[in-house]
Order: structure tokens, then sequence, then C-alpha cells
């Protein structure tokens, strides 16, 4: 399949990147994640103008790139690949320079790559819920940034990969934060329960879906941290993100969550973000 890079879209045999580049040495660089619906690229907007802003945190300079422009790239590439459900993931590093911690000349242009793939949704999980372990956040104090530095996240996933979970819940001490790729929420009686986003967890669009989908249901949407223990008590519990959408947790570590079935506010959300979903595409 094809794949983008500086600039062009080359068949992915041809996707080489040099061993000086500052993604590869540092992590030193963003990323986002969009989905396709049928052919469209969803909320894709959203996703971009959260790459200039995590651009604009670590100082890299994205001036060469719109939001626009990035829009027609993810749409082009889908279609070379004829994805007609799946994702486009979009990175850019600082660039490639003889390795030194300090940021490279101004002159570095940021090297942009992309990929597409193809895949359901989820149906099985979304319909009968996953299981999550709970896991200490050992991550850097600037997780709003979708940063390419995934270390953290990526020993919470493994852990929860080795227990048979499909996510790692993280907390720092007793406060709940986010999933390693995911937000999560904590349903009690009738409302719902989310970390605020601010430093400590990335903003997902998925999330901001959600915010927006239960004030039209009239569903309280509480942006308050949460304690470990208020999960373990909830009455429902969701994460969610650009891959996995509304998706029910029905079992944390070895507690069943509620009844251990999928809840009705779940249900009620996964239902307004499906017409969402056919409203855009
Ligand atoms: N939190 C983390 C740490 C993530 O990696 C992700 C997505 O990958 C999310 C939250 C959800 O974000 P989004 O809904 O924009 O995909």
């Amino acid at each position: 399949s094809y794949i983008y890079i500086n600039d062009e879209f080359v068949d992915e045999s041809e996707g080489k990147v040099s061993y000086s580049d500052r993604g590869y040495n540092f992590g030193d660089g963003i990323y986002e994640y969009i989905r396709i619906y049928d052919g469209k690229v969803f909320t894709s907007k959203e996703h971009y103008e959260r790459l200039f802003r995590s651009a604009k945190e670590i100082g890299l300079n994205l001036d060469a790139y719109s939001v626009e422009g990035l829009t027609e790239v993810t749409k082009e590439l889908a279609a070379k690949n004829n994805v007609v459900n799946g994702g486009v993931y979009i990175q850019v590093t600082r660039g490639v320079a003889p390795r030194n911690h300090p940021f490279p000349d101004a002159s570095t242009k940021p090297v942009f790559s992309a990929f597409s793939k193809s895949y359901d949704r989820p149906y099985d999980e979304l319909e009968n819920g996953v299981k999550a372990i709970t896991v200490e956040d050992i991550r850097w104090l600037r997780c709003d940034i979708k940063s390419l530095n995934l270390l953290g996240n990526v020993l919470a996933k493994e852990k929860a990969t080795q227990n048979d979970a499909a996510e790692a819940i993280m907390h720092r001490g007793e406060t709940v934060t986010e999933g390693s790729s995911s937000n999560v929420y904590a349903i009690k009686d009738g409302k719902i329960y989310t970390h605020p986003a601010n430093n400590l967890i990335l903003n997902g669009i998925t999330r901001r879906v959600i915010k927006e989908l239960a004030e039209d249901l009239n569903i309280p949407f509480i942006e308050e941290s949460f304690t470990l223990d208020f999960l373990n008590n909830a009455d429902e519990v969701i994460i969610s993100s650009t891959s996995i959408e509304v998706m029910p947790v029905v079992q944390v570590n070895d507690q069943k969550i509620g009844d251990g079935k999928v809840g009705q506010i779940t249900k009620q959300l996964q239902n307004a973000f499906n017409n969402y979903i056919e409203s855009k595409s």
C-alpha cells in the first residue's frame, strides 16, 4: 500500500527514515490517529487542530502545513489505499540532524509521514464490553501533548495484555487519570465523571464528542477527577478513543462493574455516537 512521506505518496517499501531522525533518537515528535468511516475522514479538523497545538507546545514549526492541506492528504491516502473503514496515522518529527539534545538549526525540516489501515469497527467488544486493569501512571506531566514518547503507555498496555485485559486504566496515587490509549469515565447515579482536560490527560477528540452527546441527552458530564475506589464502585465504566469509540468496561481487575453487563447510559451514548457518525458521513 501507499504511505505519505516527505510530501509524497510512495509505496510502503520506499518509506525510508534516517537513523538520525529525532523521532527515532529522542521520540521528539507528535502524532495523530484519524478514523475513516464509510470512506470519509471523521473529525479530521479537530485532530489536525490538536496536532498544531501539540506542535506549538513543543516548539515544532508546522508553518508549511495547514489543517485543510493535511485533511486533503488524509483523504487522498485513504482513497489510494481503498480504505472504507479504518484509520490514518500521521506523525511529525523535529527532523534529521546529528544527535544532540538541543533543537537543531531552524532550517531543519520536520519529517512528516502517514500510513493508513483498514479494519472494521469493534462490534463484539462494543456490545459485550471489555476487561481493564489498573496501573500506576508513571508518565511525564505533559500528557496533554500527543507526543511520540509513549514508553509509559506501552508498559501499561503490555501489563494489560499480559493480564488478558483490553486496557490499562492509569492512576496517579488514588486519582484515576486515563487509559494507556484512551480516556476513562465512571458513571454513578446517572452522571458521567471524567478527569478534567488538563496536563495529566490527553483531551481526546472522542471525549469531546461524548461530552457534546451527553449534553444533548441531558446526562450531566462532570469534569472532575475521581478515585480508584469511585471507579470500582461505579454503576458503569467507559473508555473511549478514535479506534475503540464508546467502549464499555465490564470488569476492572477482578471486580465486576455494576452487574457486569453493559449499562443503560453507555448504550444511550453508543446509539448517539452511531447517529453522530452517520450524520458526518
Ligand atoms: N488518551 C491517550 C493516552 C491516548 O493515547 C488516546 C488515543 O490514542 C486517547 C486518550 C483518546 O484520544 P482520541 O479520542 O482523540 O483518540
